[in-house]
């Protein structure tokens, strides 16, 4: 029995996923680390090329139709090959004590559910998850002894200000923000940007739809329903400052009025290694501040006109039960539409607060016994009312 840590990554080829693979072959690769499941979709070399490096046990891609492409990339290598969305589910079955769900969207849940089922540790970025089945992965995760870390930088922030510190003390999460590339747009102006635009964001550098929730602030609308259940506050307990340096990646505001806050270089290897490490600190290869080059740090308050997504994030904690997975799917449907030049930049929170008003009170009404079924099932419903909503606009 060798003693190395069993570590598996769904959504390898992404941001975070690429990410966590150099911190992993930093950290001594396959010889330091037993690899068992990575995952991609349609990025079949990168995802040969991941599992070869790293010697993994299985690579699947999410994309039945890529699996001869796959066995082919894998030929000669002892890597199994699999596809579809239940061998990803049948990956995360695989025993491991480290699993970094990194899947972007809803699609990410399924996979998730699963590997909280194993006992370890699971690593979430796939921040989706939680938004639509918040209560059940949590439920889950307990069930199983599996400890949840977060890997968004914010919930990372907070958590890392809360080591040490008793949760009871917490007075108000205080969210950052950087106000994506159109902070300082008018709304008008925001009406006419194309997704090119839209993808341009200041300081982190990630995928392309998680940029685009950033120049929305869905992103950010997503992260205060992640700390809500994350952290078990109140919806009114969190707040959003906007801070256009990305420095400072959230803080804690504690009953006696003291803040801590958490910083760093916008590098995700930084959360990505804080979750992959704790409760150690290990070197890791990030920039390290210079506060004399950076001279300031800005603050300024959130714009709910032009930045509608923070105020349906509040009304979709409020309602509670399954509205977060009318609301998340809502957004992925409109991020769909806008990517795809069907509707515009502003049409994106309108599409979310109609599926909101059209499905929220019956999904808001869901509380007891729910299961994946019932969170997919408003997934599917809602993204049908995305598709019957932008078809009317045309
Ligand atoms: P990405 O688009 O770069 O990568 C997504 C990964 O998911 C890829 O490996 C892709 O192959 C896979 N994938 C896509 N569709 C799939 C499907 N239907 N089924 C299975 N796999 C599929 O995304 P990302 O930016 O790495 O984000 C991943 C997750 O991490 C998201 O939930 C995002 O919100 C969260 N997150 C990302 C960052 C960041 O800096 N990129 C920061 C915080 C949180
Ligand atoms: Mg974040």
């Amino acid at each position: 029995m060798s003693g190395r840590r069993r570590v598996s990554i769904f959504g390898a080829t992404g941001s975070i996923g690429v990410n966590t693979v150099d911190l992993l072959t930093r950290q001594g690769g396959a010889q330091a680390y037993e690899v068992v499941a990575l995952t991609g979709a349609g990025n079949i070399a990168l995802l040969a090329e991941q599992a070869r490096a790293l010697k993994a046990q299985v690579a699947v891609t999410a994309d039945p139709a890529r699996l001869d492409d796959l066995r082919a990339a894998l030929a000669g290598s002892g890597v199994e090959a699999a596809a579809g969305p239940q061998a990803l589910i049948a990956a995360a079955e695989r025993p491991a004590d480290w699993v970094m769900s990194a899947i972007v969207g809803s699609a990410g849940l399924a996979p998730g559910l699963a590997a909280a089922r194993n006992g370890g540790t699971l690593a979430l970025a796939n921040k989706e998850s939680l938004v639509c089945a918040g209560q059940l992965l949590i439920e889950t995760c307990r069930a199983h002894g599996t400890r949840l870390l977060p890997v968004d930088s914010e919930h990372s922030a907070i958590f890392q200000a809360l080591q040490g510190e008793d949760r009871g003390g917490i007075e108000r999460l205080l969210l950052t923000a950087s106000g994506g590339p159109f902070r300082t747009r008018s709304r008008d102006e925001m009406a006419a940007m194309t997704p090119a635009q839209a993808m341009a964001h200041p300081n982190w550098s990630m995928g392309v739809r998680i940029s685009i929730d950033s120049a929305t602030m869905f992103n950010k609308a997503l992260e205060m329903i992640e700390a809500q259940v994350l952290f078990g506050v109140t919806p009114d307990q969190i707040e959003v400052v906007v801070h256009p340096q990305s420095i400072i990646h959230s803080m804690i505001g504690f009953r006696d009025g003291a803040i801590i806050a958490q910083m760093g270089p916008a590098d995700m290897r930084g959360a990505i290694g804080f979750a992959l490490n704790w409760p150690e600190r290990r070197p890791l290869p990030v920039d390290r501040l210079d506060f004399a080059a950076l001279s300031r740090l800005d603050f300024e308050a959130e714009d709910p006109v032009r930045f509608p997504a923070l105020r349906l994030a509040r009304e979709v904690m409020a309602a509670g039960g399954l509205a977060g997975a009318v609301f998340n799917a809502a957004k992925e449907a409109a991020l769909d539409a806008f990517l795809a030049g069907r509707i515009g930049f502003l049409d994106m929170a309108a599409l979310v607060e109609a599926a909101l008003d059209a499905l929220g009170p019956e999904a808001a009404a869901a509380r007891e016994g729910i299961s994946l079924d019932d969170v997919m099932g408003y997934d599917r419903r809602t993204r049908r009312f995305g598709e019957d909503w932008v078809a009317r606009q045309g």
